[in-house]
């Protein structure tokens, strides 16, 4: 498949010394869809090559504009590309490592966030085998785990996931559906120095089939909740976690434990900010459209300005304040920037790309900085953190 991908520059392997950026962007462009083939509408991008994306004026005197990414997927990439090439492996190793890592889709509704995640509508429910080449990122970030578990035969690892749901900035538990009309509540945890979702259920998974088990149960709630509501899927986002404990045995006998973390999350349609980003108002007007995806947007900006290191308004949405730990540093972000390809989606999709290539100034390293005994040292130390909060909250 030559040419589906660009793979210039791609880097798949935990290097924890290795100068590599704490946040890797990369660009999904969807196939022509059947109702844009039948209105017969303008291809508007073309791809040079090197992580660059041409995206041409809709009349002649427009010039086009150059964007560059890590990693870009054209229309034909398949979702074995997506796992070989956007650098998931290398985050699901460092959650292994005991850091907290987040990969996420954004882009407007419509242009393959759900299908990068899960797949086409209605394969994660069907009970599909989980070597289906349809699976997304997801389901093959899971096979992948667990090979590296597999690798790692001196270790013990505890593996729990979960699966919420924000809408509205109210967080809704997709496994526990007696629950599931009730929100749950976000809290800081001083003893962890991270927020966290009080009674969220997580469930423990002790082998592929249970992780497999927990997207397929929470894919099915989001479902319930969509069809109650319209355009619910486009305004809400998903997060599902797996939280990696390992029991590391060393050479003297001494059992070390790490704590590491992988988020999925699949953002809502970036088009339900657009009134407020037009008008450029304030934070408290994202409210009224979607606060989350809003503040989002702002600690990206704030991050990827590193001239001022102002503040960084993780607090200000439910979101954010999940996703805190690995945006700020103890870990590493992935962001899959999608996109469609024609001339009816251009504004959206020129949206995307700035959103996207600003998200890949952010310059802090702080984790890559590390040497590997440090890195064991701060996972000691947030593993004792976690469990004196776990007690704590019994
Ligand atoms: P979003 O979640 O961003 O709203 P979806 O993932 O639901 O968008 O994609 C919209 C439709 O386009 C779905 O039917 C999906 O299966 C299809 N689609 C998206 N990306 C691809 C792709 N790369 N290859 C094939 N079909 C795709
Ligand atoms: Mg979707």
């Amino acid at each position: 498949r030559a040419g589906s991908v660009d793979r210039s520059t791609q880097g798949s392997t935990a290097n924890l010394n290795a100068d590599e950026d704490n946040i890797n962007v990369v660009v999904r462009v969807r196939p022509v869809n059947d109702k844009e083939r039948s209105l017969r509408e303008r291809h508007m991008l073309e791809f040079p090559g090197k992580g660059q994306i041409i995206c041409h004026g809709t009349t002649p005197g427009q010039k086009p504009k150059l964007f560059s990414y890590n990693v870009v997927f054209e229309p034909a990439a398949t979702q074995e590309d997506v796992l070989e090439y956007s650098g998931i492996k290398r985050l699901l190793e460092m959650a292994v490592e005991g850091f907290s890592c987040t990969a996420f889709c954004y882009g407007q509704t419509g242009s393959g966030k759900t299908h990068t995640l899960t797949g086409p509508p209605g394969l994660v429910e069907s009970g599909a085998s989980p070597y289906s080449e349809d699976h997304g990122l997801v389901v093959r970030s899971f096979v992948y785990l667990f090979q590296l578990l597999q690798d790692r035969p001196d270790c013990h690892y505890i593996l729990k996931a979960s699966f919420l749901e924000i809408y509205n900035e109210k967080v809704i538990d997709l496994l526990n559906p007696g629950n599931s009309r009730k929100p749950l509540q976000v809290r800081w945890s001083k003893e962890s120095r991270s927020f966290y979702v009080e009674n969220l259920f997580m469930v423990d998974c002790e082998q592929l089939d249970d992780l497999f088990a927990v997207l397929e149960e929470g894919t099915r709630n989001r479902a319930v909740g969509a069809h109650a509501m319209n355009a619910h899927s486009s305004r809400s986002h998903t997060v599902l976690s797996v939280r990696v404990r390992g029991l590391v045995r060393e050479q003297r006998g001494v059992a070390c434990a790490t704590h590491g973390k992988i988020n999925f999350v699949d953002l809502a349609g970036s088009e339900v900010t657009k009134r407020t980003n037009s008008t450029g108002k304030t934070l408290e007007e994202a409210n009224n459209i979607n606060r989350s995806l809003m503040v989002l947007g702002y600690c990206i900006a704030q991050l990827s300005d590193g001239r001022k290191k102002g503040h960084i308004p993780y607090r200000d949405s439910k979101l954010t304040k999940l996703l805190a730990d690995s945006l700020a540093g103890n870990g590493v972000t992935l962001m899959i920037a999608c996109i469609a390809p024609t001339k009816s989606n251009l504004s959206e999709t020129i949206n995307t790309l700035r959103y996207a290539a600003r998200a890949k100034k952010i310059k802090s390293k702080p984790v890559v900085k590390m040497d590997a005994r440090d890195a064991l040292i701060l996972s000691l130390k947030r593993e004792v953190e976690a469990l004196q909060a776990e007690n704590h909250h019994l």
